[in-house]
């Protein structure tokens, strides 16, 4: 964390979430390091708790006081309930995290927060609503969703994807920016493609021809455009940096439309 303010504005609050293995930890530790290059300062939250390494210093990390293997075992659970465990018992002492994000607002532009490798933990849980709640009862906060690019090429796959944020977006209630990462890997141009004109991903969809899934997913991607005129959308790698301005102006923007949710 560096030490200074940079502007007078709010600061923002970024929700890092999506699939396991997207690059939302990779992400964290980018972004913090680019905005430390700008002078801008972040602080870092990690709500992970099973994380067994992380390539950032958090400022915060839900590992220092829920430790998930003894709470495995304390109440009897698997991995995925012992997260989810960690996270509710985390979630009953969000006042806290609050009151000391609160603290820090003077000298920090951005507060990154960091969450579970599997996406549902923290967006279909209770506790992930409270805690995205009481972050942005306090300040402006987004959500940026972290897609693997490579791993939605298909049209299937990529308009599944994408309902899935459409649905994060309206059970949170806030800006939502798509951020497609690994570009490193894979050309990201067909995404671009695909959010911002129906007929390329009609014509995708056409190659699937008399399967009734297609049909299906034509009439869903019908349905979301109304979604992609209200996100935004980039494209990066965490790995290699790439794309990070691009980020960084989305990011401002959905967190100027954050009243509007509201
Ligand atoms: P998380 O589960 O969403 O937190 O994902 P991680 O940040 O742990 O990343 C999962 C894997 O993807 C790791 O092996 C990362 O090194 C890799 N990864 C993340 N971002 C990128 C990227 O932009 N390009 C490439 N090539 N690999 C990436
Ligand atoms: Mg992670």
């Amino acid at each position: 964390m560096t030490t200074t303010h940079s502007n007078t504005t709010s600061t923002i609050a970024c929700l890092v979430i999506g699939m396991a293995g997207s690059g939302k930890t990779t992400l964290v530790q980018r972004l913090a390091a680019e905005l430390s290059t700008r002078d801008l300062c972040t602080y870092l939250v990690n709500l992970d708790p099973a994380v067994i390494q992380i390539p950032y210093e958090p400022n915060v990390d839900i590992r220092d006081t829920l430790n998930y293997k003894d709470v495995q075992v304390e109440f009897q659970l698997g991995p995925n309930g012992a997260i989810l465990t960690a996270l509710n018992l985390f979630a009953t002492r969000i006042d806290q995290l609050v009151e000391l994000l609160e603290s820090r607002e003077e000298q920090v532009d951005t507060f990154v927060v960091d969450t579970p490798g599997q996406v549902e933990v923290f967006t279909w849980s209770s506790s992930g609503s409270i805690i995205a709640e009481s972050i942005a009862s306090s300040f402006p906060t987004i959500l940026l969703y972290v897609v693997d690019t490579p791993r939605a090429t298909k049209p299937l796959t990529f308009v599944s994807n994408m309902i899935y944020a459409c649905s994060i977006m309206y059970r949170m209630q806030l800006p939502l920016v798509v951020v497609l990462n690994k570009k490193d890997l894979v050309s990201t141009e067909f995404a671009q493609q695909w959010l911002n004109d129906f007929d390329t991903f009609d014509e995708a969809m056409q190659q699937l021809e008399g399967d009734y899934s297609s049909n299906l997913a034509r009439s869903m991607a019908l349905a979301m455009e109304e979604f992609y005129r209200v996100i935004s959308c980039c494209s990066i790698s965490a790995a290699t940096g790439e794309g990070m301005d691009e980020l960084w102006n989305c990011i401002q923007k959905a967190a100027k439309e954050f009243s509007s949710f509201r």
